[in-house]
């Protein structure tokens, strides 16, 4: 099949600085490809460092102005302006999305729908969030005193995003974050800056959401984002991505002791208990591994399969990435694009050619489909016998491989599991469920699917353990890591 472009939708070069769309000084470009084709297909400004400073001045200015951060209703106005302008723009920044991502026409509906509505929960949530709250009289040795919670935002907050689902995360990091009345400066990833600069051209075009509140950056070089990590006028930084990355932001924001929010990598267990119903449990975890073509932070990559069902759980894994539906993004029915770019690619190749000298046995895929030999294709892959120390094992893929690992008793399971420096997400599969979430309890991980039963959605709490990250998306919680608390004492 060759890769068509009739649904190629090329974004906005301007990036959003103090309220104006614009071109960095000197006009400098950089190339965004098409994964599906390998082809450039357009490009977006390339910011520089002097640009960050600008956009982080604009936004520390708007902080300052008391309006954006006193009058919910006027923010409320606002994002709710935003979700009606996204919602006209929905499918332009779907084919914007495919062309810069690759994902699947098909399954866009988790990037662009739920992102949208999304939108209008947040304003809604963050009408209704009690801002004040009175605790009552607490007993102090200077006697009686009254105290009250004030829900305040934090000032400036810096978001960084990753490429492989841009609109979403360019949403979820930024969107509640308005509403607790902070300002933004939005750095999204260098392979995918249209999904943040048309965001931009949204705001600045169809809402009224004032000058310097949300400005976008989009640029080429690492540094640019490190700047907005490291800018004193920076009170938080909100970043997914890589945990290398987060611990470079991490480190950053060290000196002026910055609030943190980081949701990171992940090596996520799948333990298929004996009692399991593998016909349904497995080919799902196949197609989950396959659908973003495994560009997914909280993919379960491992399974861990009972010696006792070894060979039946292998076979019907086989059988179901070998039908996976993979091709070209743009045509309807196909599941699993391209890896984003070719080093991507690479990376992947290289991972399972690694666990393969590690003693690994190829069951299906490990290279290049035959016949799509333009864009950064995978075969799904199935690597078997994995020993769980093997690098395969231990390092995150983002690309559709699972692994399978034989274990003995459910202590062996668990103990494999948590055999990792990531906790983010864990699924247990069982008939017994009882028995499989007391397993899930006993993961280290933030997130638990048990039978297929998504944990993943905006009205809960949504974090990593261990290197997986620091505080929350989502749920109250989410929405409360954009606000600092004021406790205030009084009289009685
Ligand atoms: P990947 O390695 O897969 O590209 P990253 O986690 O490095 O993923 O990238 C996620 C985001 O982090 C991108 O927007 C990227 O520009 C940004 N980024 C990369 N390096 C740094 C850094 N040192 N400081 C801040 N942001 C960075």
């Amino acid at each position: 099949m060759t890769t068509t472009d009739t649904g190629i939708q090329a974004g906005e070069q301007r990036m959003l600085i103090d309220g104006e769309l614009q071109l960095t000084d000197g006009g400098t470009l950089f190339d965004v490809e098409h994964p599906g084709s390998g082809q450039v297909v357009g490009q977006a400004t390339d910011a520089t460092v002097a640009d960050m400073a600008r956009a982080v001045g604009a936004a520390w200015r708007a902080s300052e102005n008391a309006n954006w951060a006193r009058d919910i209703e006027f923010r409320f106005h606002c994002l709710m302006q935003l979700h009606d302008a996204l919602d006209r723009n929905k499918e332009r920044l779907r084919r914007v999305l495919v062309t810069e991502v690759g994902c699947p026409i098909s399954v866009t509906g988790a990037q662009i729908e739920e992102p949208i509505a999304e939108v209008k929960h947040w304003a809604e949530h963050g009408r209704n969030f009690e801002y004040l709250v009175d605790t009552g009289i607490h007993q102090t040795h200077l006697g009686p005193a009254r105290r009250k919670l004030s829900y305040e935002p934090v000032g400036v907050v810096g978001a960084i995003t990753p490429w492989n689902v841009p609109f979403y995360l360019n949403v979820a990091e930024t969107v509640p974050a308005l509403m607790a009345g902070n300002t933004v400066v939005l750095k999204p990833a260098q392979l995918t800056p249209w999904s943040g600069t048309e965001l931009g051209r949204i705001v600045a075009e169809e809402t009224d959401i004032p000058a310097g509140v949300f400005n976008v950056v989009s640029s080429n070089a690492n540094e640019v984002g490190a700047a907005l990590s490291a800018d004193p006028r920076v009170d938080m930084i909100t970043f997914t991505g890589s945990t290398a990355t987060g611990r470079a932001i991490l480190a950053a924001g060290a000196a002026t002791v910055k609030k943190t929010l980081l949701e990171l990598g992940g090596k996520s267990a799948h333990i298929v208990l004996d009692d399991a119903h593998f016909g349904s449990a497995l080919p799902l975890a196949a197609m989950m591994a396959c659908v973003m073509s495994g560009q997914s932070c909280i993919l379960p990559s491992r399974i861990l399969l009972p010696r006792s069902r070894y060979d039946e759980g292998v076979a019907v894994l086989k059988a179901a990435m070998e039908n996976f539906p993979v091709g070209d993004p743009w045509t309807p029915g196909i599941m699993q694009g391209p890896q984003i770019s070719a080093a991507q690619r690479q990376k992947v190749l290289g991972l399972i050619a690694s666990g393969i000298e590690s003693g690994a046995r190829l069951v299906t895929g490990g290279g290049v489909p035959e016949n799509l030999p333009n864009g950064y294709y995978t075969q799904p892959t199935l690597l078997a016998d994995v020993d769980p120390d093997c690098q395969v094992a231990q390092e995150e893929i983002f690309g559709p491989v699972l692994t399978v690992t034989p274990y003995d008793n459910d202590d062996e399971a668990v103990a494999i599991a948590n055999n990792s420096i990531y906790g983010l997400s864990g699924e247990v599969s069982g008939t017994d469920v009882d028995r499989a979430f007391a397993i899930a309890q006993r993961m280290r991980t933030g997130n638990v699917t048990i039978n297929g039963k998504s944990h993943f959605g905006i009205a809960s709490p949504f974090g990593g353990t261990k290197q997986s990250g620091l505080g929350y998306r989502n749920g109250t919680h989410g929405y409360a890591e954009y606000l600092a608390i004021k406790t205030i004492g009084l009289p009685e």
